[in-house]
């Protein structure tokens, strides 16, 4: 079962739809149910005469757990693809286990009141899932996701100490807007706007929004200015990867990207608290009532929908990891990276490249669970599985990966 009709869930269900020989029956159950239709129907044409998964739809207010839960009941999914938003995470994953259905998600928990994330409350359902003998597979898109699974298969095939990990995150796409997000405004804003955060020598380390920066080289695309933020996967990398001295996380802007995203912070409109605003009755009396309002999803509302930047997006997006460490008692660098283009993706799924890079992944972690190879009851970060047979998939499903070793990392 796909949760969430959006841009990942989109890509997702196409990619689901190219893999029928693991998916066999695949419900869409989303908020508005019309946007599962039609996403389900431009499937049906996109793979018309081919063998194809049976899919069906279905209504379903993800932050009810009651709701969940019956829909689970109903329709029995072996695993459950949360690709809602960060707010859903720990709805979905209680009414995975009360209805005994297997989890993965593409982004951690993030309460709606507060721009703050980190892996603690996933993680505490670690026993609740390991008793009921489900698999809970934790942030599962491309950052975090493929960034993890190439940590692990550096440490487990090119070096014996992971020291420095730099995770650089380009998109070098333009979609000839104004201003847009490539990924849901509202979750996108809320976390460009937080205080960077890294860690070094066994600390966290924070630094003023986007306060630090330099031009990073990417491949086939140039230099690009890079700006430190604080990213999920970190948190769990640090983890499971104890020897790792330095991790960090980059990401490129462009100027008028910076200046517009400047402009609505200035203007509070990327503000999280209620606001009390005077809106018109819908019932034609010319009377006003009094609502509360968001400010930031208000403009998520006035936005371009990241659904639709696709048509006109060209340029490509490059994320990879940069790593230094030791192997046989010798220094080492590695970057492992992925170069994806936004208008192959748009032909092949309708949508953009950041939407194709974070559901391809998705598509392969439940391919993963449903042909036994990731399946350990528990709560797992994706490193925490062989990237072996994911890293194989990764090259057969659209988002193949490439190496270079002893090059200048430049941090
Ligand atoms: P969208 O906003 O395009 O889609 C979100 C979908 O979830 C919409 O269909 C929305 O419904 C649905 N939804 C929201 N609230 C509920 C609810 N309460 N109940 C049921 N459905 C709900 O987002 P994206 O597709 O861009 O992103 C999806 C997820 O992927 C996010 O969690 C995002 O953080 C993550 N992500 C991860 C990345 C990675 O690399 N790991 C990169 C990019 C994104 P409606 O259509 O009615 O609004």
């Amino acid at each position: 079962m796909i949760i969430g009709a959006g841009g990942v869930a989109s890509v997702a269900a196409h990619k689901v739809a190219q893999n029928p020989d693991v998916f066999t029956e695949v419900m869409i159950a989303s908020r508005t149910r019309e946007k599962c239709v039609r996403l389900v129907h431009s499937i049906e044409q996109a793979y018309a005469g081919k063998p194809m998964p049976t899919f069906s739809t279905a209504k379903v207010d993800a932050d009810n757990v009651e709701e969940l839960v019956a829909l689970l009941r109903e329709f029995q999914p072996e695993i459950v693809m949360n690709l809602a938003l960060p707010y859903q995470d720990l709805t979905i994953m209680e009414a995975c286990l009360q209805a005994g259905v297997n989890y993965l998600d593409t982004a951690n928990y993030e309460p709606r009141d507060e721009a703050h994330f980190e892996y603690s409350w996933q993680w505490a359902f670690k026993d609740r899932f390991e008793q009921a003998g489900l698999t809970a597979i934790l942030g599962c898109g491309f950052d975090p996701g493929v960034s993890g699974i190439y940590t692990a298969y550096a440490a487990k095939h090119h070096f014996d100490e992971i020291q420095y990990l730099d995770i650089v995150d380009c998109n070098a796409g333009n979609h000839h807007k104004a201003f847009a997000t490539n990924f849901n405004p509202e979750i996108n804003i809320r976390e460009i706007t937080q205080k960077g955060l890294y860690y070094e020598d066994g600390e966290w380390r924070e630094t003023e929004p986007l306060e630090i920066h330099q031009p990073l080289t990417y491949p086939n695309i140039g230099p690009r200015e890079s700006y430190l933020l604080h990213h999920e996967e970190l948190e769990s990398l640090v983890k499971n990867y104890p020897t790792i001295r330095r991790a960090r996380f980059w990401m490129t802007f462009g100027q008028q990207y910076l200046t517009y995203l400047d402009v609505i912070q200035n203007l509070g409109m990327s503000r999280i608290d209620e606001i009390e605003y005077e809106a018109p009755l819908a019932d034609g009396t010319g009377k006003n009532v009094k609502v509360k309002i968001v400010p930031l999803q208000f403009l998520k509302a006035v936005l371009p929908n990241p659904q639709d930047l696709g048509e006109n997006y060209d340029g490509e997006t490059s994320i990879g990891c940069r790593i230094r460490g030791l192997k046989d008692g010798k220094e080492r660098t590695y970057y492992v990276y992925n170069n994806c283009s936004h208008e192959a993706a748009y032909k092949e799924t309708g949508m953009q490249g950041v939407s194709y890079t974070t559901g391809v992944p998705a598509m392969i972690g439940a391919m993963m669970f449903l042909k036994g190879i990731w399946k350990k009851p528990g709560v797992w970060n994706v490193e925490e599985f062989d990237p072996d047979p994911f890293m194989e998939q990764l090259n057969v499903q659209g988002l193949p990966w490439h190496e270079e070793f002893d090059g200048d990392l430049e941090l």
